[in-house]
């Protein structure tokens, strides 16, 4: 049987469900895209059911200012997420009439959407044949292939994009990308992948080859740097000195105390 076929049985009987799954609106798959990038899914859901009551289309979330965008995205982290969502956001109220272009080389133009978040929006929204190359599904297609080359390297990228296209099925592009996703989150984890279960480990390379866990292979990441804050908080007759960090860098235009670092 072929790899998509069994994928899609697997993904009409243990998809996971979420709010923003057979949603109408384009708009709903862009913002929970952009959510779920470096963010677990768990942790995105009450986000974007907040979000959507606040801002429940593209106008509205134009015209919203700076401030109320960010409150409503305070916790979720990776804050130019939220300034790229909202700058894109008026570009296409102005330019598009409100509406997310379907034209993928004017979406791709949008600040914040690259070309991963691209190919889910064509496939998810626009029901698109396009190919989509996330964290799981760079994952997945590493392991179904046994793919040797740094997955992160731009060598490694393009055999993977080439994987994620060649196995597209013909108008079912959308499900399928989404069934990648949640086979990478429940089944074909980082560590211990839960083969056992795996609709796909009759096909799948690194199983055979009993290098799972040596795929993907990618290059040593940088080492997270720590830092050491100092922090005062100045209450004066019941108010609270909070200044607004600068737009650029890190927690860029939230609030915080006045602090030295
Ligand atoms: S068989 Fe194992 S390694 Fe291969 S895709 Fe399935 S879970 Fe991942």
């Amino acid at each position: 049987m072929k790899l998509a076929t069994t994928l899609l049985k697997w993904y009409s009987k243990y998809g996971r469900t979420m709010p923003w799954r057979d949603h109408p609106d384009p708009y709903a798959v862009w913002v929970s895209e952009i959510m779920l990038q470096q963010t677990r899914v768990e942790t995105v859901i009450p986000y974007f059911e907040k979000w959507m009551k606040l801002f429940p289309d593209i106008p509205t979330l134009a015209a919203a200012s700076e401030r109320e965008v960010l409150n409503a995205w305070e916790g979720l982290g990776y804050y130019s997420r939220a300034r790229n969502l909202h700058k894109a956001a008026k570009i296409v109220a102005t330019k598009f009439n409100g509406q997310l272009p379907r034209d993928l080389t004017e979406l791709r133009t949008l600040p914040g959407i690259g070309r991963y978040t691209v190919g889910a929006i064509a496939s998810i929204a626009f029901k698109m044949d396009e190919p989509t190359l996330d964290g799981n599904l760079r994952r997945v297609f590493s392991r179904l292939y046994d793919v040797a080359e740094f997955a992160d390297s731009p060598a490694g990228e393009k055999i993977l994009w080439g994987l994620a296209a060649q196995n597209l099925p013909k108008g079912k592009a959308g499900d399928f990308n989404q069934a990648l996703m949640d086979l990478g989150a429940t089944i074909c984890l980082p560590k211990n992948p839960r083969c056992l279960l795996c609709p796909l480990t009759r096909v799948c390379k690194a199983r055979e080859n009993e290098t799972q866990e040596l795929r993907p292979v990618l290059k040593a990441k940088k080492k997270v740097p720590q830092y050491i804050h100092a922090a005062a908080v100045i209450v004066e007759r019941g108010r609270v000195l909070i200044s607004q960090r600068p737009a650029d860098g890190l927690l860029g235009g939230c609030g915080n105390f006045r602090t030295q670092g």
